[in-house]
């Protein structure tokens, strides 16, 4: 079985294989290396409040250019953590006692966090929709930060991020293509 590696910062999807995105055949643009340097040069020097007034704009139009279902990189090779009220409402939805969905979906990580047993997540269907899309766990909601101020302040993660996330990847690239320098 796959093991589920978690990345050292928290607050995100944990990392399910040591390969980068280049292995994982992505149809969209992702970071490589050289993009990585860049933007981290760039999330190191830009002006937090300029970033965070282009972020609205930014992230809806990388979503009507990027359409999940034709990615599901996220779910197909990391694993979301399942916190407690996750599982509460993952558990009531699925007419499951929680202790019975936690033995039949979820494993404990090196950091106490539950996560998927293994990857592509259990709840993830062969036309890349989610099957508790409505309870799916907050980590899934919020993900993939382009809309919050998580972008500029956990650079560590926005950098991993663009590694596989064509969203993450087309707003950072918007960004530094402008001056926003402190
Ligand atoms: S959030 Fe990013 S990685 Fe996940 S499906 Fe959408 S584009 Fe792909
Ligand atoms: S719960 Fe749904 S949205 Fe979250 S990783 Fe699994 S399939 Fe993707």
């Amino acid at each position: 079985m796959e093991t589920i590696q978690s990345i050292s910062d928290k607050f995100n999807f944990h990392l399910s294989r040591s390969g980068n995105c280049f292995s994982l055949h992505m149809p969209f643009n992702v970071a490589n290396k050289d993009d990585q340097k860049k933007y981290k040069h760039f999330l190191e020097r830009a002006d937090k409040n300029k970033v965070l007034k282009k972020l609205p704009n930014l992230h809806e139009e990388a979503f009507k250019k990027i359409d999940c279902l034709s990615c599901a990189s996220c779910c197909k090779n990391y694993s979301p953590r399942f916190k407690t009220p996750d599982v509460k409402r993952i558990s009531k939805h699925l007419a499951m006692k929680e202790s019975e969905f936690i033995d039949t979906y979820l494993i404990v990580d090196e950091d106490g966090d539950f996560v998927v047993r293994s990857t592509p997540c259990p709840f993830l269907g062969v036309d890349n929709f989610c099957s508790i899309y409505e309870v799916r766990p907050s980590d899934c909601v919020r993900f993939p930060y382009t809309d919050e101020d998580v972008l500029i302040k956990r650079q560590k993660l926005t950098l991993k991020n663009a590694s596989f996330c064509p969203i993450v990847y087309h707003v950072l690239d918007k960004l530094s293509e402008v001056n926003l320098k402190a």
